[in-house]
């Protein structure tokens, strides 16, 4: 066998003093096997990315950096969200001697020990391994319901999308180059890795109840998180619009046309209720239009401004 792997193992954190201690020692656990088994490098590390937690999340980490230095943080300057925070730990490991980054939720949500896994299926050369969840029996009906609809959405949007696989995956430093490329500011990494390509394979883990705290994921953030991963992957809303116009102005052309022939030959009183109809139906869908083309133009207006995804303010190495 080869030099054994340097992994580094990437968990988002905001405000989770709760399960922060308990997520470390299982990681650490699981790290050391690896270690016996050569599967990884002893030189392996686990960093959190602190989101600006308002918690004791920081504090813990020093605490857990002291006692064991494979114990790394990166601390936001302020809340800057998961998937900047995902992106930050990729980021730190990108051109380094690393081999594999993984990402995993700090709630113990994802199934740790599925890592072993995905390590396996690296070093017999995969580049890209996701975790899926092949039951969701633990997230409520609605959950459930929302995020399968969110998936048949973006597929009939023409975005490709790994079903039930949220952010837990391992990619090698070929996809981190990859994905350094990627200079959009705002990334929706689920859509962005499998559009990277490379050889990827799939590695099923039941997904468990949140070990502690609460969700950081209100229905509110779930639906920005969905408008979001479709307008930035997909044009396919602005044309349906279009499509939707262009049948309108068919349609109106048609009612002109009843319209001219009821005034000479027909009952011309008739008129009054197809005309509030088509009136609130045009309005409607223009106003939709509009919507439609504000949300694109808005991205465009952050995107220009090219401001930093996240702050940095402080580490723990
Ligand atoms: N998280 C984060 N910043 C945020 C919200 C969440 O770093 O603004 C982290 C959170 O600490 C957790 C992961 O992202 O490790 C997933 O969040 P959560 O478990 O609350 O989401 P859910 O599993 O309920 O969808
Ligand atoms: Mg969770």
């Amino acid at each position: 066998m080869t030099e054994n792997k340097k992994l580094a193992i990437v968990l988002p954190a905001y405000n989770e003093e709760l399960v922060i201690e308990k997520t470390t020692h299982i990681l650490l656990d699981i790290m050391d096997r690896m270690i016996n088994d050569h599967l990884i490098s002893s030189k392996s590390v686990i960093t959190y990315v602190d989101d600006g937690s308002k918690d004791q999340t920081w504090s813990f980490m020093q605490g857990l950096h002291e006692q064991d230095s494979r114990i790394q943080g990166i601390h936001f300057s302020r809340n800057f969200g998961h998937q900047n925070a995902l992106i930050a730990g990729l980021t730190e490991y990108t051109d380094t001697d690393f081999d594999y980054v993984v990402t995993l939720d700090a709630d113990l949500q994802d199934d740790p020990l599925a890592i072993i896994e995905m390590v396996k299926l690296a070093n017999s050369g995969k580049n890209i391994v996701y975790g899926v969840r092949n039951d969701r029996t633990t997230d409520s009906w609605f959950k459930r319901f929302s995020a399968q609809s969110f998936y048949k959405v973006m597929n009939i949007l023409g975005v490709q999308t790994i079903p039930n696989h949220a952010d837990f995956r391992l990619v090698d430093q070929k996809v981190l180059a990859a994905f350094g490329e990627y200079n959009e500011r705002d990334m929706f990494l689920r859509g962005i890795f499998p559009s990277i390509g490379f050889n990827s394979a799939q590695v099923f883990y039941a997904r468990k109840i949140r070990e502690a705290g609460e969700t950081k994921y209100p229905l509110k953030k779930m639906i920005t998180f969905a408008l979001d991963g479709i307008t930035s992957f997909s044009v396919r809303p602005i044309i349906l619009v279009r499509n939707l116009g262009l049948i309108m102005v068919t349609v109106s052309g048609l009612f002109l046309l009843y319209t001219l022939w009821s005034y000479f030959w027909g009952n011309a009183e008739d008129g009054w209720p197809m005309l509030m109809v088509s009136i609130w139906a045009i309005g409607g869908l223009q106003l939709l239009a509009i919507g439609i083309v504000g949300e694109y133009i808005g991205k465009i207006f952050m995107e220009v401004k090219h401001r930093p995804r996240y702050i940095i303010e402080k580490y723990l190495k």
